[in-house]
């Protein structure tokens, strides 16, 4: 068994003089780096704790952007990551098979396949790298050039996954032109729903003006893939009405599209599943063509997966790779993440398995955020499943309210709550999976205390 979590008490000063001295050596030699108004220079963690260079300690309400699944220091990530060093760091994948991808393959897939339809992995380095192989295999495999995305979506940065990524214009002003033939359509917010269309309804409306554009502009059996957050991470932690990923599949299936389910934030268990388009099963269920997936997979290792049908992974042997793909640590770290995700080594306080904890805690937390939100009219909505929740500020009139985000976000972040902003006015709430039900009411009442100094 593993040692429980220590709960240390909050301090507040920050910034302290070496994470000062550390930020200046920072602004005076590194390219942009953090953009956030606040500062936090870590030295360790503890379970979801992180402590600074000046001794401040933290409660970790956001997890590296919901990548450090098992907290940052897990011993049981750090035993396989030792372990696996002392063995060999790198080989290159591309050239030699090593049994830690190839485990990895093994257990990612499971939680996949369906009987009498086998599929198969690619590995990489970052969410980009395996959206950038997912367009690559599409366009391959269909012998079709058009990609459609999503506004709000969030796939990545380097050249194909920016052009697909439609949120902030920063991201893209003075680098094009971008990829060509890639088209962005609106996702299907119920919150905000899109052509004047209702909550229930957003999500007809988006694949009917799809429908359109078939009609018009793009000629459906130009179009190679669909990609898609399940749940929208960057954008605003936005879930899309039940139904919806079902009739999307229905109209790429009508016309030969590939459905491409970018998991990069919402998958590894973050929901409560192991990948979030799972949380749709009881509506009718869904089944990608293909999964991004990296961030959460091995609690802060760098890795990602790109998974495909095998029936649709037909690039030709070698024609796509990387040097660090899959890397052996990293695979290492996956593997123990794995294995607390799915509970075949236990974390105390945390129910059967990390998936599991994901769920109950999450769902715990939901409906706290939510009873808070009759209270706090400037909670305009509170959204999400297990431990992917998105807080959404608003104004009297009901508009995005990006600079009382940012305050209360601050405000939190003195009260000793790592947390992160997403959206035009959302906090996303992404901590550690292993977060316990007490450690996750201590962070609830910190974000209560200054909600209720705003009323
Ligand atoms: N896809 C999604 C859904 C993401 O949220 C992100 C990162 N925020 C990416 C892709 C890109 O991942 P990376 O930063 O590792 O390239």
């Amino acid at each position: 068994t593993l040692p429980q979590t220590r709960r240390p008490d909050l301090k507040t000063s920050l910034p302290g003089p070496r994470s000062q001295e550390i930020m200046a050596r920072d602004a005076a030699r590194l390219s942009t780096s953090y953009v956030r108004p606040y500062a936090f220079v870590p030295d360790f963690g503890n379970g979801v704790w992180l402590t600074d260079v000046d001794g401040n300690t933290m409660l970790d309400f956001f997890a590296g952007i919901a990548v450090s699944t098992a907290g940052y220091n897990h011993p049981h990530i750090v035993k396989a990551i030792t372990e696996q060093a002392g063995k060999f760091m790198h080989v290159c994948l591309s050239d030699y098979p090593q049994e830690p991808t190839t485990l990895l393959a093994e257990r990612l897939l499971k939680h996949v396949e369906k009987p009498g339809e086998p599929w198969r992995a690619f590995f990489g380095n970052s969410g980009a790298e395996a959206v950038e192989a997912a367009v690559k295999l599409a366009r391959h495999h269909t012998g079709r050039s058009h990609i459609i995305s999503t506004l709000g979506s969030f796939h990545g940065r380097t050249y194909g996954a920016l052009t697909l990524t439609g949120s902030k214009t920063k991201y893209k002003r003075g680098f094009g032109p971008m990829l060509p033939a890639v088209t962005h359509v609106p996702y299907p917010n119920p919150f905000r729903p899109p052509f004047n269309s209702t909550p229930e309804h957003c999500g007809d409306a988006v694949l009917d003006h799809l429908r359109t554009l078939f009609q018009t502009v793009i000629p459906a059996d130009e179009v190679a893939a669909f990609i898609i957050e399940p749940m929208q991470g960057e954008g605003g932690y936005i879930v899309p009405p039940m139904g919806f990923l079902k009739k999307l599949r229905h109209l790429c299936d009508q016309n030969g599209i590939l459905l491409i389910f970018d998991e990069v934030q919402s998958g590894m268990g973050r929901t409560g599943k192991m990948f979030s388009f799972q949380q749709f099963e009881e509506y009718g269920g869904v089944q990608p063509d293909i999964i991004t997936l990296a961030k959460g997979m091995a609690s802060g290792m760098p890795i990602s997966a790109m998974l495909a049908k095998e029936s649709v992974m037909t690039w030709p042997k070698g024609s796509h790779g990387s040097t660090f793909g899959g890397n052996p640590v990293s695979a290492a770290a996956a593997l123990a993440t794995l294995d607390l995700l799915e509970g075949v080594v236990k974390h105390p306080g945390c129910g059967d398995s990390l998936m599991d904890n994901a769920a109950q805690v999450g769902a715990f937390m939901l409906a706290e955020l939510k009873a808070m939100q009759g209270r706090y009219s400037f909670l305009g909505d509170v959204r999400g499943k297990g431990m992917f929740i998105g807080l959404e500020f608003v104004d009297a009139q009901g508009q995005p309210d990006g600079k009382l985000r940012d305050r209360l976000s601050q405000e939190m972040f003195n009260a000793g709550l790592l947390n992160l902003d997403c959206g035009e006015s959302v906090i996303r709430v992404s901590p550690p999976l292993i977060l316990t039900l007490e450690e996750a009411k201590t962070g609830l009442e910190i974000m209560r205390r200054v909600f209720e100094r705003q009323l």
